[in-house]
């Protein structure tokens, strides 16, 4: 399929690198193309970025046929541009669709329009350090129906928004509570899935956390709540003794690409790590024999979030002296380091756009 291009007659004046607020911003063009039953995948396009013609009916906006994802360009010291494992994004994208009963594309022309839409926007990609140019595809039902099955007509999308680094004055450590009132999802529901209505569903845990003023929820499994799951937009891992556990990945959690490579750099690096059912007794009776000793959260936006305290009902677990741990941070640097090319790439996991 052929991608036509449509330049923008105004382009923007680009934002103050330092005053950039996280997907407040983006760039002057996108990138859509639509899809309807009988005719598949057509009329691929780079656009001016701007509003959508949207009927109100359409399917999305009652029933959430919605998918989306997350990742980012960096700027080299040389002056590249780099992605860092797009195509997981693409491969999670179109499970994310299948599970939403939403129509799959194909992952290495998507791979292809992002990074044409990538070079044609590549002075918007930030030079300051730690900020890059967040990447927003998504798929959305577009049909104009109000009767709730599968809609018959789709839009595929790519937005960029420049972004600052997450943490503007250093890795710092977050406050986390778990989350025992709420669940976020089920096995055989969507939590595998990145859906919108997922976030609909944890909105209200995350403005009590916010308002309590802790930075985000630890949610448990719907089912038992016992099983540790994941944090808002990020995977977990902990550190027991010498072994890193992380949560299996079951249907309820989301497989993040982030956690996917700290399995493989912690592995390379030698460490013990389990993919495991880990329940918040467990944690609890780790953190009261001292072997409970540090904490971190994984995601495309924050990399790694080093946890500084976690409470359970009325216990408070302080984690790393609330200090950022030994493992985020050699974690942190590694990652960071692949992803803007100060460090060598062993595993191939960069893709260069330009
Ligand atoms: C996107 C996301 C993550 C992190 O995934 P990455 O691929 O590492 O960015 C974790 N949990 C949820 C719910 C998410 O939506």
């Amino acid at each position: 399929m052929e991608i036509t291009l449509q330049r923008t007659v105004a382009p923007k004046q680009k934002p103050d690198e330092n005053s950039l607020v996280f997907g407040h911003q983006f760039t002057d063009h996108m990138f859509i193309m639509d899809w309807e039953k009988g005719a598949g995948w057509h009329d691929a396009r780079i656009v001016p970025y701007g509003p959508l013609p949207l009927s109100p009916a359409s399917n999305c906006l009652h029933y959430s046929q919605e998918t989306f994802e997350g990742l980012k360009a960096y700027r080299t010291a040389e002056g590249s541009i780099q992605l860092f494992r797009p195509q997981e994004n693409f491969r999670r994208l179109n499970n994310s669709n299948e599970r939403l009963s939403m129509p799959k594309f194909d992952e290495d022309f998507a791979l292809e329009a992002l990074k044409t839409l990538v070079e044609l926007e590549k002075d918007w990609v930030p030079y300051g350090d730690g900020r890059s140019l967040y990447i927003r595809p998504f798929m959305i039902a577009t049909e104009p129906n109000l009767g709730a099955h599968s809609s018959t007509e789709y839009k595929f999308l790519i937005i960029l928004s420049p972004v600052g680094a997450y943490y503007e004055s250093g890795l710092n450590p977050v406050s986390i509570y778990v989350e025992t009132n709420y669940v976020r999802a089920v096995r055989g529901g969507t939590g595998f899935a990145k859906t919108g209505g997922n976030y609909a569903a944890s909105m209200i845990a995350q403005d009590e956390a916010a308002r309590a003023g802790f930075s985000q929820v630890l949610w448990l499994d719907g089912v038992e709540r016992r099983y540790i799951e994941e944090v808002g937009a990020m995977n977990v891992f902990f550190v027991l003794g010498d072994e890193i556990v992380t949560p299996a990945l079951q249907g309820s959690i989301l497989p993040g690409i982030t956690r996917k490579s700290v399995i493989e750099i912690l592995k390379h690096w030698g460490y013990k790590v389990s993919e495991r059912r880990l329940s918040v007794e467990e944690l609890s009776a780790a953190y009261d024999k001292g072997e409970f000793t540090e904490m971190f959260g994984s995601g495309t936006a924050a990399v790694i979030s080093p946890v500084g305290l976690l409470r359970y009902q009325e216990k408070d677990m302080v984690l790393s002296g609330g200090k950022i741990g030994e493992l985020s941070q050699k974690l942190y640097d590694e990652l960071t380091g692949i992803q803007w090319g100060k460090r060598p790439d062993p595993f191939n996991w960069i893709v260069k756009v330009c």
